[in-house]
């Protein structure tokens, strides 16, 4: 059935049907309210009673289509649905003056980032209502912080646990079939930039090429030590030659705003060589200084309304900014959401006011386990068999298909 989007429209010719009365006043409210967009949906029927405050990751033991492995891993165990697409992943970083991570290396756990399971504080408490990062406490963060700064220096220590086996392993016990990688271009100004690099030799010599997709990524102002008085455009077109045919863009981790001209000047690229643009989106709240002022979703609104021809996806769907995520998503056609971390209830809405054909699901491994996210798509979605057969794989297919070879 359709839908007209509006900030105060809700359904129209829903299956009560609507009087004619109601119907004209939404019709034109949601006309005054500027640009809005039609689509398909199916109503969402509310969720069956899950306990939604979970003794760290371990507790989704307790939901019904997760298990726990003597071992500790986590398996998804819903096998009616479609293996998964996983939209948001990463392996490990090592950037500036790190030495390289073995990324063949398959070791006993994963060191996640963000470890809700006692290593780091048994404080932890897996809230599955909350953004996810709310999770971490100040000890959980200070280990983030440390972890960051020995990924550009000494080495990673959980990073010589992010690597290829290491996820194919995790993807088999969620029923992931496919991870999409994001590198970040960093841009430190001393030592490596090559994370794209690092991650293309490590999945084709993990004779697994075929489980994963891989972006890449351009600093708008590359820095002369890097990339030897290249420039941004000339980066993007040497990426696009090599296969690539999306880039990750972070405003907070490349510390650079969307709508700063050069980004713009990479992005007006971007749509001339067909390629996607995944956006870090909106702001996370554990940023370093006052770099989450990048993210800020004001600043998405110039790309947005000039290229219309690249698809955007809005990683984290927006972060804790995701309301505002959603209203700015809802006035484009080309704009993804992919929604790693958001919690029951913003999933929820997401379904309910975006178009559920443009919805992706993405973990952010190895901050978090790849199952901490499907419990929470499968749980906000749940007895909506469509929907999480849409989220979970269908829409992601149709993504990757536009991506021209
Ligand atoms: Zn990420």
């Amino acid at each position: 059935m359709f839908q007209k989007e509006s900030k105060d429209a809700g359904r129209v010719g829903t299956e009560e049907g609507m009087p004619r009365r109601r119907f004209l006043k939404t019709a034109l409210g949601a006309l005054a309210l500027g640009p809005t967009l039609l689509f398909c949906n199916e109503p969402i029927t509310p969720p069956r009673e899950f306990k939604m405050q979970l003794d760290g990751y371990k507790g989704m033991a307790e939901l019904p289509f997760v298990e726990v492995t003597a071992d500790g891993k986590f398996k998804f165990t819903d096998t009616d649905l479609p293996m998964a697409i996983d939209f948001h992943a990463h392996l490990a970083f090592a950037v500036g003056q790190s030495p390289d991570v073995d990324l063949q290396q398959k070791t006993a756990k994963v060191a996640y980032i963000m470890d809700c399971d006692g290593a780091r504080d048994p404080a932890c408490v897996f809230n599955m209502d909350d953004y996810i990062n709310k999770i971490a406490t100040t000890k959980m963060i200070d280990h983030v912080d440390e972890e960051i700064a020995r990924s550009g220096l000494t080495g990673g220590v959980d990073a010589k646990t992010h690597t290829v086996p290491n996820l194919l392993e995790e993807m088999a016990l969620a029923r992931v079939k496919k991870a999409v990688l994001l590198p970040i271009a960093v841009n430190l100004g001393f030592g490596r930039d090559d994370m794209a690099q690092q991650w293309k030799d490590a999945i084709e010599k993990s004779g697994k090429r075929d489980s994963f997709v891989l972006f890449g990524s351009v600093h708008p102002k590359p820095k002369e030590v890097h990339y030897k008085g290249k420039t941004a455009v000339e980066l993007l077109r040497e990426l696009h030659q090599a296969g690539y045919r999306g880039i990750k863009f972070h405003p907070t981790i490349q510390s650079i705003a969307p709508n700063d001209p050069s980004a713009m000047e990479l992005f007006e690229e971007c749509q001339k060589l067909g390629m996607m643009v995944f956006f870090h989106s909106g702001r996370a709240g554990i940023e370093a200084g006052n770099n989450g002022e990048y993210a800020k979703m004001e600043k998405y609104k110039e790309p947005l309304a000039k290229f219309k021809d690249i698809q955007f996806i809005f990683g984290h769907a927006g972060a804790r900014d995701h309301s505002e995520a959603l209203q700015l998503a809802k006035q484009h056609e080309n704009v993804w959401l992919e929604t790693h971390g958001q919690g029951v209830t913003s999933l929820r809405a997401i379904a309910k006011e975006f178009d559920n054909s443009r919805i992706l699901f993405g973990t952010d491994w190895p901050w978090y386990p790849l199952v901490a996210t499907m419990a929470k798509v499968r749980i906000a979605y749940d007895g909506n068999r469509p929907l999480l057969r849409k989220v979970f794989a269908e829409n992601a297919e149709r993504l990757l298909a536009m991506m021209k070879p």
